[in-house]
């Protein structure tokens, strides 16, 4: 998934940085969560989540696993998670325990970078579409695309469906994180919002809650290809996709390309499996 790629990086920069702890941030059902707790367990660092949302029943999907590799879990509302993740971060640091934050999705500059990355592979693969679309939440991932399409001059465009946010909040902050990355890198490149693509017109009923569009996507994408697509992001960019293709909104001769970014464990969790039938 997308998150590994970014966390290989983001790990580095926490071993750099002598880190013991890894502490991070997302919804109960989160990925990246989840992979932290994963590399964390890998690289023998202590791991703590704060998760909000529905504390669940029982455990399962995403969280199961959070629990699985040893990770401890603080729980949050939505609203005040930031703070909670502070406490729990300042916590841990009076404690000596080398914490070192993570913040949602890993999308910092260095987690962008990491996705540059994963865009020179496309083109080592390639590079053969005139779109790309994703699933877009904290940015860094389409900032990356972004990034990596610039520095290896890609003519297709990329568009992001926006699993959560406002377009104009997504562009914003692909703009910044890219800029940012390409800093990294060692170049001076200024990305604008207005050169960056993000559709919001399927973000429902909000931030993980599956709907009838997302169980289109995910039966079609199942029974036709043999491919798994999560509820939270991988089915609503897939189900923005069909609904594009429907409209017309891509040309006939123009080739598509659907970025899969990951996911899986979330079509187990308690909450959306019974649903999928
Ligand atoms: C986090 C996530 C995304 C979105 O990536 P961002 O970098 O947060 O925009 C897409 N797909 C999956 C499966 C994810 O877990």
């Amino acid at each position: 998934g997308n998150k590994t790629r970014k966390l290989e990086f983001v790990l580095a920069e926490a071993q750099a940085h002598g880190a013991q702890t890894l502490i991070t941030v997302g919804a109960v059902q989160s990925n990246h969560c989840r992979q932290t707790a994963a590399l964390a367990a890998r690289f023998g660092l202590k791991c703590t989540l704060v998760l909000f949302g529905d504390i669940p029943q029982s455990p399962s999907g995403n969280y199961l696993l959070d629990r699985l590799f040893g990770a401890e879990i603080v729980w949050a509302e939505r609203e005040t998670h930031e703070e909670v993740l502070q406490d729990v971060f300042q916590r841990a640091w009076s404690e000596g325990q080398r914490p070192f934050l993570i913040p949602l999705g890993a999308s910092t500059p260095t987690g962008a970078v990491a996705y540059a990355y994963a865009f020179k592979e496309f083109i080592e693969q390639g590079g053969e579409a005139d779109w790309i679309v994703l699933a877009s939440s904290s940015a860094g991932t389409q900032a990356g695309l972004v990034l990596g399409a610039r520095l290896s001059r890609w003519p297709g465009r990329i568009l992001g469906i926006s699993v959560d946010h406002p377009a104009d909040w997504v562009k914003a902050r692909v703009a910044e994180l890219a800029t940012q990355a390409a800093d990294r890198l060692g170049e001076i490149i200024r990305f604008s919002p207005d050169e960056i693509e993000v559709n919001d017109e399927y973000i429902g009923a909000g931030y993980g809650v599956m709907g009838e569009r997302e169980i289109e996507a995910i039966r079609l994408f199942a029974r036709d290809e043999g491919l798994l697509l999560d509820p939270v992001y991988t089915g609503r960019a897939a189900a923005g996709l069909i609904d594009l293709i429907r409209r017309g909104f891509f040309k006939p001769n123009e080739r598509v390309l659907f970025w899969h970014t990951g996911g899986v464990p979330a079509l187990f969790a308690e909450r959306y499996a019974p649903n999928l039938l």
